[in-house]
């Protein structure tokens, strides 16, 4: 049996021994609907406020009251940014980034044809936005403003204190895409210029399908669904228990072990990168000049394609993952590599490794074995295509001229 290495992280993660044991339960023997008067429903409702508890301490919430429990990170995107413009209906300006995931992209895409306007604000070679173009882009008609906080294919922070307060001064709402940021590093929203902020658990080790949105108490938040009372009237649906009581879990592990992990995970993939730098000559970090999470890291390897060394490394029982889109079969660079003007070169062949808590040493040495080869093969493919593609051109001149 090949082996199998973990170092896709950031597009989801294991869930927990103690998550899905927590969960169990609220499958098999409390399955009652938290709205029903009886015994059945209060059981559940109390363990529901238990994880909402769990959750807002993960975040540094105020109330708990404040979350609201969605489907998704994907779906508190979209509430976020909906219920903004929903609330402050005169306006129609958007300002967003060029590096967002496609859940805050797409949206903000959509809403453009739908005669928005949006300024996308552009990112440095490292990734870093310019406060400066931030303060410029506000305007009256600004209905909010939506940035990630740390970068789900470079792992870059932004900063969002200080992006915020900007934000703020002007009294525009403010919605920040925290789903690659929630259990890797500290964050307390109750003391930061943070209106919105959008989590999602299986990030964090607990089921996909579940996540979270923060809404700062007192802010017009119109809702996203609607029908029945749940969530306060904030979000109507049956509520998802089980993975609630697993999120509400998942994040007070997460919590007690921030001071921990991330410095473990760290340390690994700052070996990683060492000895990947080392072995592949042809090789860079993007992004790493800047504030990172320290269990990302996205390698370009000059003149490949990063889809055929993840086919490679998946051969080798290697789980990583490119970051790009891939439309109808043709893969397209990253739009957040291409944001940062990564040169072309590099740009087709970046591969993304995100670390978890499951990782060891031996793994990292063990990708760090097998990458060397993978690329030095495909360099050699690319190198025979290239001078058959000039041979190629020379037949077919000489053809034409003969
Ligand atoms: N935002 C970021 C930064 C993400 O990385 C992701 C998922 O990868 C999402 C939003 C979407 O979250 P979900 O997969 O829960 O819809």
């Amino acid at each position: 049996m090949t082996r199998e290495v973990y170092f896709d992280n950031n597009a989801t993660t294991r869930v927990l021994p103690e998550v899905a044991e927590a969960m169990l339960p609220y499958l098999t023997e409390f399955y009652g609907n938290p709205s029903s008067i009886h015994r059945f429903g209060s059981q559940v409702g109390d363990k529901i406020s238990e994880a909402r508890a769990q959750v807002a301490a993960l975040i540094g919430a105020a109330d708990p009251v404040e979350l609201i429990f969605t489907s998704s990170g994907t779906e508190g995107d979209n509430a976020a940014i909906r219920g903004m413009l929903e609330a402050r209906r005169d306006k129609r300006h958007i300002v967003t980034t060029q590096v967002e995931h496609s859940a805050v992209l797409g949206l903000c895409r959509h809403l453009e044809k739908k005669g928005y306007r949006v300024t996308w604000l552009g990112v440095n070679e490292n990734g870093a936005l310019d406060l400066e173009e931030l303060r410029a882009a506000l305007t009256e008609d600004t209905a909010l403003v939506s940035i990630m906080w740390a970068n789900n294919e470079t792992g870059v922070i932004f900063p969002i204190e200080q992006i915020g307060a900007v934000v703020r001064s002007k009294g525009i709402p403010f919605h920040v895409d925290a789903v690659q940021a929630a259990g890797k590093i500290p964050i307390h929203v109750k003391d930061l210029p943070v209106d919105l902020l959008t989590i999602s658990a299986h990030k964090f080790y607990a089921p996909k399908g579940i996540g979270a949105l923060y809404v700062r108490r007192g802010l017009t938040f119109p809702p996203f669904m609607i029908g029945g009372h749940q969530e306060r009237n904030r979000r109507a649906g049956t509520e998802n228990v089980a993975s609630i009581v697993g999120m509400g879990k998942a994040a007070e592990i997460a919590l007690d072990r921030l001071a921990e992990d991330p410095a473990r995970i760290g340390k690994l993939r700052d070996l990683l990168e060492d000895l990947l730098l080392d072995s592949c000559p042809g090789s860079r970090v993007n992004g790493r000049g800047e504030a990172r999470l320290t269990n990302t890291s996205n390698i370009s390897f000059r003149y490949l394609e990063g889809e055929s060394i993840l086919v490679l490394l998946d051969q080798q029982g290697i789980c990583a993952s490119t970051g790009s889109a891939c439309t109808a079969g043709s893969s397209e660079p990253s739009h957040v590599l291409r944001a940062m003007k990564v040169p072309n070169d590099w740009l087709q062949g970046a591969v993304r490794f995100s670390l978890g808590r499951f990782n060891t040493e031996e793994e990292v040495r063990f990708v760090n074995q097998t990458v060397p080869s993978i690329v030095q093969r495909l360099e050699g493919l690319s190198a025979l295509g290239k001078l058959g593609e000039q041979q190629g051109r020379r037949a077919s001149t000489a053809g034409a001229r003969g």
